[in-house]
């Protein structure tokens, strides 16, 4: 998992020099999918029950599984990364949010509180918490933050498989769930909207989550191992 998480974290920063005004986001999809396979791992988002890019970027409103296509990204915009790899059997998983170009003030602060709620979940994914210390903690910070939390789609145990037991919901009471062990290995996404928390699916395309209310959101997600030494972030260079 950490060579798979080494992969995803070398797609997001990759792409970094391409997030810019007038860039396609298939460009940024084709940028990843030849990085991925050059490195012989398998973007695990492409297929996923029909999904037909190997990355979701996710633009202003958008709050996940946007799929590329032919608009481009403009100054001012924002757009959430999402990256799935398998290498070897394990899979790894993480996302980020960039700006493009100089943005505004709440979209800045909005990407700001969501990364640090990703930090808060983290730094609680210790041996001997609950489960939802974690979802505890994320909402806490984004809930001091200003902002919302989305609460139809939540984080999960990785592995194997992309998505395995348990869910992990970025909101919720501490103190309650299953105990932490070393050797559990999470993704943890908060996904944030600056207005209501209300998301609804694209009806055409069946993917695209945006907000209800036109506003913006961000996501960021690491894969995370709980060990014995304390959380150790998978998806890192
Ligand atoms: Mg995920």
């Amino acid at each position: 998992m950490r060579e798979a998480g080494r992969v995803v974290a070398g797609v997001l920063e990759m792409l970094e020099e391409h997030i810019k005004p007038g860039t396609r986001t298939e460009t940024l999809n084709e940028l990843a999918d030849g990085y991925i396979r050059k490195r012989g791992g398998t973007p695990s988002f492409l297929g996923y029950r029909g999904f037909p890019a190997s990355i979701c970027t996710s633009v202003n409103n958008v709050v996940v599984h946007g799929i590329p296509g032919r608009e481009r990204l403009r100054e001012g915009d924002i757009v959430g990364v999402d990256v799935g790899v398998i290498l070897d059997g394990y899979h790894a998983d993480a996302a980020r949010t960039y700006a493009v170009g100089e943005i505004s003030g709440v979209a800045r602060k909005l990407m700001e509180v969501t990364e640090e709620a990703l930090e808060a979940g983290i730094r609680a994914c210790r041996r001997g918490n609950r489960l939802g210390d974690v979802s505890n903690a994320i909402q806490r910070a984004v809930e001091s933050g200003g902002f919302s939390v989305v609460v139809q789609f939540v984080g999960h145990g990785i592995g194997k498989e992309m998505h395995e037991e348990p869910q992990i919901p970025n909101f919720g009471p501490a103190g309650r769930g299953p105990l932490l062990e070393a050797g559990m290995t999470f993704a943890l996404e908060p996904m944030v909207n600056e207005g209501s928390y209300e998301v609804e699916v694209d009806e055409g395309d069946g993917w695209t989550v945006r907000t209800v209310d036109g506003t913006l959101s961000a996501h960021f997600e690491h894969t995370v191992a709980v060990t014995e030494e304390g959380p150790v972030v998978l998806t890192v260079p």
